[in-house]
């Protein structure tokens, strides 16, 4: 039977010494070297870089996490990559995180400019395979480092380092393909296929700050986690901070596709012992009966007309052109299929999920009753 490590190693702040600390505390309990690559070897770090956000707000990957790796890697003389392409604004996203000073170490690559190869992926019910561009760096690299962010996730409850992946599809397609996959479970789907075919063979989350409740961007809240999170393989690195978190691990489709259990993985490190229960994100939060989910009412995109500035990128973003400004954003509830970009991609937080009454009430006897009978 296959076995899979994941270090959990405690990190209580962005100090370039304790990361660094961390990082080589994870290389060496899941028994990671460098030491079979040649100098010169093409190594690929892809951060999660959201969108243009600072780093204190914890949306994107801490700099002097990948600053503290590309010394490591530095060390061995590889030549380093740095790639993302954002939710919005690459170039942009890359110098607000702090993350584009690191082109001191290797070059900072946009995706969306990088010459692609067409890779086929399926998805739950696409009969026909879809063809996606990804970047065809990430086919030439000769190792591929994948440094997520400890966050959670409207959509699909948390994003660490699979749907981190996600990123290496360019541009716009990522939120066109909401479209074609508007279920979680069959956009988790898709998600799972595209992070197979890319492999990364070193994973990481950064969860020194981590994100909970209304994650992936500003309608978060940031958290002190103090962990970094490391394996080989991406899914048992997520199934493993997903539990630490304080979600079932299972309840998540991307590790649940993974075909990864529990008993087949051995957790290390100094904080292999750490539970955190992060405020879970409101769209997820009736996890009983999934059948009558359709029979209760869902929350519902509203806008802050206070903090709106009219930018118009929720509109441009919108799959399915459910938001139209005219000249203040409004959402065509019957049209939206919750994919939540256009909360991802507002750079004001003035787009929110209102929770009908009715919903709420039954979360809270749900909880109730799970508090009874725990
Ligand atoms: S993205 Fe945000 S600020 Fe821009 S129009 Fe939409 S709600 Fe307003
Ligand atoms: S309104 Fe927002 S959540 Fe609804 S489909 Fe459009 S982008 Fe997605």
């Amino acid at each position: 039977m296959k076995k899979y490590k994941v270090s959990v190693v405690k990190c209580s702040s962005y100090s370039s010494k304790k990361v660094r600390e961390a990082l080589l505390s994870c290389f060496n309990n899941i028994g990671f070297s460098f030491n079979s690559l040649k100098p010169g070897s093409k190594i690929l770090i892809k951060p999660n870089i959201l969108a243009p956000h600072k780093p204190e707000k914890a949306i994107t990957t801490h700099p002097v996490v990948l600053e503290e790796l590309c010394r490591i890697l530095k060390k061995h003389k590889f030549e380093i990559y740095i790639g993302e392409s954002s939710s919005n604004s690459t170039d942009k996203s890359f110098a607000v995180s702090g993350i584009a000073k690191l082109s001191k170490y290797g070059e900072i690559i946009n995706f969306e400019n990088q010459e692609k190869l067409f890779i086929e992926i399926e998805g739950l019910k696409t009969k026909k395979p879809l063809k996606i561009p990804l970047p065809k760096i990430l086919f030439d690299a000769d190792l591929i480092i994948n440094v997520a962010k400890l966050k959670t996730h409207g959509l699909t409850q948390v994003t660490l380092c699979t749907k981190n992946l996600y990123g290496c599809v360019p541009g716009q397609l990522k939120s066109r393909f909401h479209k074609e996959f508007p279920s979680p479970k069959e956009f988790s789907k898709m998600l799972f296929n595209v992070s197979r075919k890319i492999n990364p063979e070193l994973n990481i989350i950064d969860g020194i700050v981590g994100m909970e409740g209304e994650g992936p961007a500003l309608s978060g809240r940031p958290v002190k986690s103090e962990i970094l999170v490391m394996s080989k393989n991406a899914s048992a690195a997520d199934i493993v901070a997903s539990e630490i978190i304080g979600f079932d691990p299972y309840s998540i489709y991307t590790n649940k596709f993974s075909g990864i259990k529990k008993e087949t993985i051995e957790v290390t490190g100094d904080a292999k012992n750490t539970r955190l229960n992060f405020a879970k994100p409101k769209i997820s939060m009736i996890p009983f009966l999934p059948l009558l989910q359709r029979f209760i009412p869902q929350p519902k995109i509203k806008f802050n007309y206070d903090k709106c500035k009219q930018c118009h990128l929720c509109e441009k973003k919108c799959p399915v052109n459910a938001i139209n400004l005219g000249p203040w954003p409004k959402c065509t509830h019957g049209k939206c299929i919750s994919c939540l970009c256009c909360i991802e991609v507002c750079p004001h937080d003035a787009v929110y999920l209102e929770e009908p009454a009715a919903r709420r009430m039954l979360k809270s006897v749900y909880k109730k009753f799970l508090s009874k009978n725990s």
